[in-house]
Order: structure tokens, then sequence, then C-alpha cells
């Protein structure tokens, strides 16, 4: 008997349809699609948002969004759950289910492990599914080959803490067991990476527990940049007026290499510096998917997009959002996203029902905590400026320098959290 084409394709149950695609190996359809379909990748601070507001604007998309956790734990404000202030992660989880039942959107559970621009599929762990226009927001994954010995034993004896969830509870856990008088270290990669001031706000966090609970302790922190690089003022202040003796800040100190088996790390090479715990937190780039994808530019780090539809410029009908896609001035930080992803989403729906697009008009406040009662903040708006983002001259600024608004401003950025949280979840 001849296997001829049409009895070959009956055998491996993929219909004539799929032409153009390899046939041996290709995961099975998930969700045949019917009409027009964007499919999200990432339920985080960029995806959610996406994805809602695609639905909000047009019902006759159907979004699907495909997340490999079935929760989101936020980055915003683990630093004070490290720091003692919160007793759980609670507050900083969502779920996705009102996201469906509100909105219509269909939210897989899997990992994305492929994506075929020319196909406009998109492989997982559970079946391909096929989009019109694809939403990437991954986030970031660590350059490791940066960061000599930090394997994934390492990660659980020295954690980075720096996707909220397990690390987070990690790194807690080992300030509560360190002895007083014990030492913390922390390394800071090179920018750009994701949430400029969010060292920052651990160094104090962590202080803040020292002071509270181990007085005798104290932490280093070796970061690579030349100095703090994000509202670098206001944190020198409140470490002076709050945590003299217990932090020891050295700039320009690039950790290229950890031991954890001696518990300490190398800057460049030529200086050890050991710790009772170490947090190491790693230089950055794309989440792994959006590299895998081609979607990184010419640094292999991050994606260059479109400016105002946040289309990429590698490939077409992909849109990066987030921390992973190079958006000019403004910040990798989750209220860029939130900002980016509805830019995003408005402009999505315009092309897909041929009209035009909106100008991006972007925000973003970042808010950081340098006691459990004081915060300070930096903000701005943002705009396009021939074909790039750019802060609008005198639209934002720092939180004044004497702390006058410091304990106002804690209430406003609990109340920041509380809001964005809410938007991505309902
Ligand atoms: C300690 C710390 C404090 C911070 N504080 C603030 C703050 O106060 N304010 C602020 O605005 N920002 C803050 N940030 C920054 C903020 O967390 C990020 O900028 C934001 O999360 C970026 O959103 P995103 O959508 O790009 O990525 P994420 O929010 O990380 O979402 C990415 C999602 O994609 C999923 N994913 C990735 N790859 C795949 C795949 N292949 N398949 C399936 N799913 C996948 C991940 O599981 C994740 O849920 C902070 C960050 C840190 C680390």
């Amino acid at each position: 008997m001849t296997l001829d084409r049409r009895n070959f394709l009956k055998l491996v149950g993929v219909g004539a349809g799929a032409a153009g695609l390899p046939l041996i190996g290709r995961a099975a359809e998930l969700m045949p699609k019917a009409g027009k379909r964007v499919v999200v990748i990432g339920g985080g601070y960029g995806g959610t948002i996406a994805a809602k507001y695609i639905r909000m604007m047009d019902k006759s998309i159907e979004v699907v969004m495909i997340e490999r956790n079935d929760h989101f734990v936020s980055c915003p404000f683990s630093n004070l759950y490290i720091g003692g202030i919160l007793k759980d992660l609670n507050p900083l989880t969502i779920k996705y289910d009102k996201l469906a039942s509100n909105h219509g959107v269909k939210v897989v559970q899997a990992e994305v492990t492929a994506i075929d621009a020319a196909a406009k599929v998109v492989t997982t762990s559970k079946g391909t599914v096929s989009y019109d226009r694809l939403v990437v927001s991954p986030g970031i994954d660590f350059r490791l080959e940066e960061m000599k010995g930090y394997d994934a034993a390492a990660m659980e004896k020295m954690p980075h803490a720096w996707k909220a969830g397990p690390q987070t509870v990690l790194l807690r856990k080992q300030l509560e067991a360190m002895k007083d008088g014990g030492t913390v270290v922390m390394t800071v990669p090179l920018g750009p990476y994701r949430c400029p001031p969010g060292p920052y706000e651990r160094t104090s966090m962590i202080a803040h527990y020292l002071k509270k609970n181990k007085p005798k302790s104290k932490i280093v922190v070796l970061d690579a940049n030349p100095d703090i690089t994000s509202k670098g003022g206001l944190f020198k202040k409140g470490w002076k007026d709050n945590y003299e003796g217990i932090i020891d800040y050295r700039p320009a100190k690039k950790v290229t290499e950890v031991n954890a088996q001696a518990m300490s790390v190398m800057v460049e090479g030529i200086e050890e510096v050991k710790g009772d715990v170490i947090n190491v937190i790693p230089p950055q780039r794309a989440g792994q998917i959006a590299v895998a994808a081609g979607l990184v530019g010419d640094d292999k780090n991050w994606c260059p997009v479109n400016a105002t539809t946040f289309e990429s410029t590698k490939q077409a009908g992909i849109h990066v959002i987030g921390d992973a896609c190079v958006a000019g001035a403004m910040p990798k930080s989750g209220y860029s996203a939130n900002s980016e992803a509805k830019v995003c989403a408005t402009n999505i729906v315009a092309l897909m029902n041929g009209k035009e697009i909106t100008d991006l008009s972007g925000i973003n406040t970042c808010y950081s905590y340098i006691t459990d009662k004081d915060a300070v903040s930096v903000a701005a708006v943002y705009a396009v400026k021939e074909g790039k983002i750019v802060a609008v001259p005198n639209s934002g600024g720092v939180s004044p320098a004497d702390f006058s608004a410091a304990k106002l401003e804690a209430i406003y950025a609990e109340s920041w959290l509380k809001n964005i949280l809410t938007e991505m979840s309902t």
C-alpha cells in the first residue's frame, strides 16, 4: 500500500490547511481560529492590560492570553515583604479568573516555547495557537553568562528575588535566619535593568529590617554603576538620616562571578567579598521567548519597537511591551508596562479595523520606600519625538529633597499598588 499525501496527513492528524508548516513533530492546534485573534504572551504588568483593553475596545477580537503560572506575584512592593513590613505575599498576588469572566479573555496556562512569525503561530506546552497579531510581554531573563557560577543551584543559596515569588520568600527567610552581626551583600548590575530604583529601595528595606531586628548587622551594596541610577539624592539623604553605619554603598563595583560554596562574590575577578546572606541581581535581557523569536536588536538584549504602535521592528505583526522592549526614556517599570499596554492595545484595535493610529501618551511614577512610613517618587509623562519616546519637559520630577512629602507619598504608593493590581485582575 502506498501512502499518498492525503492519507499521510490523516495519519498524523494534521489538516491540509496547515500548509507551509513542518508536519513531523508539530504540536496539535490547541484552539482553532475562526475570526480575528490577538494572542498575548505573559500575564504580568503589560500582558494583562493589553489583553483586557483590546477586549474592552473591540469585542469582535478574540484575545488569548498565555501565561506559564496560574497566578501572578507583583515585584512592586516585594521589597517591603523582604524588609518584614508585609507579612505575606497575598496583597501582591492576583488571579486571572475575572479577566475571563468580565472581559472574555481566554486564559491559557502554558509555557510558550516558540513563535513562528511567518506562519503567525505560537507553540506552547499544550499545543499551537495561531494569531493575527501577537503581543509579547514576557518581562526579563538573566544574562547568566556574565555572572560566572550563578546557576540554578547557586540561585537557591544566593537568591536574586528579581522575579517575585519563591525567590522573594527565600531571601526573607535567609535574613530571618542570619545571626545578629552578620553581613548582607547585594550586587547591582549595570543598567538598563528591570526597575532602576528597585535595588536601592531593597537596600533601604533590608537596612530597615536589620536596624529593627539585627542592629549589629550591615548591608554591603556592590553596584556596577558609577552611582545610584535613580533618585540618587533622595536615597542618599534617606540612608544618612535612617541607616548610618548599616549601609555600606560601594559604586563602580561590578560583580562578575559568584562562589555559592564559599558564600562570596568576586568584583571584576580580583576582589572577593563574603556575605552571610547574598542577594545577586544579575544583568538582564528580554524574556527568553523574545530572544528565541529573533525580536532582540543588535545589542542581543532588548527588543526594538515602533514607538507608537510597539510593533517590533524585527518581525511584522508582533508587538513587544513592558521590560522586554526598548521604550526610549520610559524606564523598565510596571507602571510603564501598563501605560505601553494601553497605547499598544489602542493601536492594535485601530490597525485591525483599518483606522488611524493614536499618538503615544505615556506615564510613569515609581515610588520607593525608604522606611516603613516614608516613600519618595519619580514621575514623568512621555511622548514621541522624531520616532523616539522622550520625557515631556517639566512634566514630572522627584519628591521634595527635604522629605516633607514622604509620609504622604507612602500612602499614595499603597493606593497606587491597589489600583494597578485591581486594574490587572478585574
Ligand atoms: C524588586 C522590584 C521592585 C519593583 N518595584 C516597582 C514599582 O514600585 N513600580 C513599578 O512600576 N515597577 C516596579 N518594578 C518593575 C516591574 O516589576 C516590571 O517592570 C514589570 O513587572 C514589567 O512588566 P512585564 O509585563 O514586562 O513583565 P512581568 O510583569 O514580569 O510579566 C511577564 C509574565 O510573562 C510570563 N512569561 C514569560 N515568558 C513566558 C513564556 N515563555 N510562556 C508563558 N509565560 C511567560 C511570566 O511568567 C510573567 O508572568 C519592580 C521590580 C522589582 C524586581
